[in-house]
């Protein structure tokens, strides 16, 4: 079969495929309906996919006058996607089926894993422990701290990494022991991802995921896709100058995201007030804040505050449909998250929806996921990376 073709029928396929999903229940017909392809491409595409184990017959539909149509829909076990979250300090890993529902997980400390050959192989005992044979892996994505070579699926120099990571070829490591297409992103763009194709929120196409954890960072999703930017920094907002009479920040400027809103802001001040030579839990603060102890609740509250004028600040330049709101820092009690949702509101004028994260802390892992599932339903990426 010539290129063209083979990527058409590639093409055909997805399409068929993520309609199913996003519709399934559905007969051949409804597909050819929707799609508008011809019968006869729909009805193999569909014989393929049912021979890959992805999709499955669920009976009939009611009939109008002749045979009742065969219904299809998407077989959540059919294969399966593993996403990591490759943090500083912990990597977590799901393994999800073909809806993104996690399986299985696993966390476990960075310093533990050596580097990346050590992460490949643990990934491999990972699928063998949990009984998930390889042959069903549909892809890898692994979601990490920028800066990023996603084109090339390597890291570069993540701040506070060791250096053994540096310049990691991840993708072409995995990929060259998996046999499998594997995807490196930035974490808030996979939990964007994620939140936007899995999250059950209806037709969502723009959306923010504001990830807040020591540091502080944003995914941006338009119209359905990450959009990076020229530089893969769309979105990194940790260094949006939101206070000008702010604490210096490690940048060298004064009042940006990081060095006032984030958690090691808070931690910080907390410290510094209290003349303490360690930073307390974060969890204890939180508490002490909740309870209307000085210095913790001016502390906090300056560090919601700040963080919220960084985020709408991000909305008026996005214009997102939905903000997603996920990480340590803001999932650590409904206090603090809360709490953001009601400056946003204050804050931002159009009607955009401000949530939690389905997700949880296992958002940018799910995300992972998703980017290894985008690359069996959408079409953009196949567009892109063979035309
Ligand atoms: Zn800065």
């Amino acid at each position: 079969m010539r290129g063209d073709a083979v990527l058409l029928r590639r093409l055909n396929e997805r399409r068929i495929l993520n309609s199913i999903r996003l519709k399934g229940p559905i007969s051949r017909s409804e597909l050819q309906r929707e799609l508008g392809l011809a019968l006869p491409t729909v009805s193999r595409g569909v014989d393929r996919l049912v021979e890959r184990g992805w999709i499955r017959s669920v009976g009939s539909g009611d009939s109008t006058g002749g045979r009742p149509p065969e219904l299809v829909e998407v077989n959540p076990d059919g294969g399966f996607a593993l996403g990591v979250d490759l943090g500083r300090d912990t990597v977590t890993t799901v393994i999800t089926d073909l809806f993104a529902k996690p399986k299985y997980t696993s966390t476990l400390r960075l310093v533990d894993l050596g580097g990346p050959e050590g992460l490949a192989e643990y990934l491999g005992d990972f699928m063998e422990t949990c009984g998930c044979p390889q042959d069903l892996l549909v892809g890898i994505g692994v979601a990490a701290p920028g800066p990023l070579d996603t084109q090339n699926g390597r890291l570069l120099q993540p701040e506070d990494m060791p250096e053994v990571w540096h310049g990691a070829s991840i993708a072409s490591l995995f990929e060259e022991q998996f046999s499998v297409p594997v995807y490196l992103e930035n974490d808030a763009n996979a939990a964007a991802l994620g939140e936007t194709w899995f999250g059950d929120r209806g037709d969502v196409r723009h959306a923010l995921f504001v990830l807040a954890d020591a540091g502080v960072g944003a995914g941006v999703v338009i119209d359905g896709s990450v959009y990076a930017g020229a530089h893969n920094m769309a979105g990194e907002f940790s260094h949006m100058t939101v206070n000008i009479d702010g604490e210096w920040c490690t940048c060298g400027r004064r009042g940006c995201v990081n060095s006032v809103a984030s958690r090691h802001a808070i931690e910080w001040n907390v410290r510094r007030s209290r003349e303490r030579e360690e930073n307390e839990p974060f969890e204890e603060i939180i508490r002490r804040a909740k309870g209307g102890m000085e210095p913790d609740v001016s502390v906090v509250q300056s560090a919601i505050l700040y963080l919220s004028v960084g985020i709408a600040n991000m909305a008026y330049t996005f214009d997102p449909d939905l903000v997603i709101l996920g990480g340590s820092m803001l999932l650590v009690d409904k206090f603090v998250s809360d709490s953001v949702i009601h400056e946003l509101q204050r804050l931002i004028r159009s009607s955009c929806t401000i949530v939690e994260t389905r997700f949880g802390l296992q958002a940018v892992a799910i995300g992972g996921a998703t980017l290894a599932l985008q690359g069996i339903y959408d079409v953009k990426p196949l567009v892109a990376v063979d035309s």
